[in-house]
């Protein structure tokens, strides 16, 4: 397995930094200490409180206010180590910003996440690996596996405690959907390498390799006492209609992944996307952003049943993509090997499921195709804790890990886990919370083991 790969590429390249000008731009400094003035500096901070990692918002925004910047950061990251990322990708209007006093007197809220990016690009571009990283002052380590924001922050926490902690990541750039998969005009690659870079430089080790085949779990029990698992969520799902194995037909996170490290990237003219959450969303303003000149989004339910955000929903008609309701695909058409059309069937909705949502149903002899040169199915993630429920006799909930809430222990004692295979997929700070409470409870353990 390779070790603490020294260079981080520069990502992301130029031309998707003039392609995906940023959602929310940067405050520059006299509007950034205008908008720290407005803060009330509640007590009992209801956006504290409504912040995953509870960073610390008043006391943030009042060094803003007073001028110390790297006060400021300071009090973001001892909360929240991936407090740049987060700046960015937090869905802030149903986190802090939303529960933000200012609404109950009819004002705008505080512009949270900008005042936080605000510190955290000041604090990275002062920033430099220089003094060496912590001692270690304990006999146990730590692995963590997979390389997301979950372990990341996991990592951090116990580091920061003295003990000695590895991540486990199989793909070429640690960071896991921070780095790979959050939509350009939200986070860019760059900023999650940066903060990479920064647990590298305060003593996590990085290993890129498959925990499972290039280093097996004998061995990775034996090194290490214990195991936090951050495995994040599988391949997207597939929609399983004939076509689907064609060129032109990129899943959602394939196809962020790829504009997102791929120079020259093409969309073509038209482009469809399959899927009505917020990733369907994404890669649907990002094709319009690649050039596509029509973007169409195919959601078998209507508009009230979409999972996507609201203000996803909202920002992506700004960007022009085009929503058509209850049509679910049948077929995806080739033409000289590669997707040219997607044959689709209305639906209806009929009575709710056990979730409470109403099921579509078919209308027959409704069929009808859309011509494109891109299909991009977005139907959520496969889970992956299967193997290691059955390898290391981890109790499974629907597929995903079960744990004990509020320490993350799952039901085999020498392993913890959290983000996205114990949540089924939620926000980046949800799963760096995750990470947190368990390294509390991990350091917990292993001081009494
Ligand atoms: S709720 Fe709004 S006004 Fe009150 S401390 Fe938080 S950001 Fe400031």
């Amino acid at each position: 397995m390779e070790r603490n790969p020294p260079n981080f590429p520069e990502l992301p390249l130029p031309e998707n930094l003039e392609r995906f000008p940023d959602l929310h731009p940067s405050l520059d400094a006299r509007s950034a200490v205008t908008e720290a003035n407005r803060c009330l500096s509640c007590f009992d901070a209801p956006c504290t409180a409504a912040c995953p990692t509870h960073i610390d918002v008043p006391r943030f925004i009042k060094k803003i206010a007073s001028g110390n910047l790297p006060g400021s950061a300071r009090s973001i990251l001892e909360a929240n180590v991936l407090g740049l990322s987060c700046s960015r990708a937090c869905p802030v209007e149903v986190l802090c910003e939303g529960a933000c006093v200012m609404h109950r007197y009819n004002k705008k809220p505080i512009e949270i996440g900008r005042l936080q990016r605000y510190a955290m690009e000041d604090f990275f571009a002062n920033w430099q690996a220089s003094s060496p990283p912590p001692p270690v002052s304990h006999p146990q380590k730590v692995a963590c596996v997979g390389g997301g924001p979950a372990s990341l922050a996991c990592a951090a926490e116990l580091r920061r405690a003295g003990y000695a902690v590895t991540v486990f990541d199989n793909r070429p750039l640690p960071g896991g959907l921070a780095t790979y998969g959050v939509a350009e005009y939200k986070l860019r690659s760059s900023d999650s390498q940066r903060e990479v870079e920064r647990l590298a430089s305060l003593g996590v080790e990085f290993r890129q390799g498959e925990v499972g085949s290039d280093l097996s779990l004998e061995q990775l029990e034996s090194e290490f006492t214990l195991v936090f698992l951050g495995l994040g969520l599988g391949a997207m799902q597939r929609l399983g209609i004939p076509g689907e194995q064609t060129p032109g037909v990129l899943d959602a996170l394939t196809f962020i992944a790829r504009y997102k490290t791929h120079p020259g990237f093409s969309v073509g003219r038209r482009v469809v996307v399959i899927g009505g959450g917020n990733t369907a969303i994404d890669a649907a303003n990002a094709a319009r952003r690649l050039g596509a000149e029509e973007v169409l989004l195919f959601y078998r339910r209507t508009e009230s049943q979409m999972p996507a955000f609201p203000f996803e929903f909202e920002h992506s008609l700004v960007e022009g993509v085009k929503f058509h309701w209850l049509a679910q695909p049948l077929e995806i058409m080739v033409q000289n090997g590669r997707a040219a059309a997607v044959r689709f069937l209305r639906t209806r909705l009929a009575g709710p499921d056990t979730g409470g949502r109403r099921q579509p149903e078919a209308v027959a002899g409704s069929e009808f195709e859309v011509p494109c040169d891109l299909v991009i199915p977005a139907l959520g993630q496969a889970r992956l804790a299967e193997q290691w429920g059955q390898a290391r006799g981890l109790r499974l909930e629907g597929g995903l890990i079960a744990v004990e809430r509020g320490s993350g222990r799952t039901s085999n004692p020498r392993y913890y886990a959290g983000g996205d295979c114990v949540n089924g997929g939620r926000e980046v700070v949800d799963a760096v919370a995750d990470g947190k409470r368990a390294a509390l409870a991990m350091k917990e353990a292993m001081n009494h083991g």
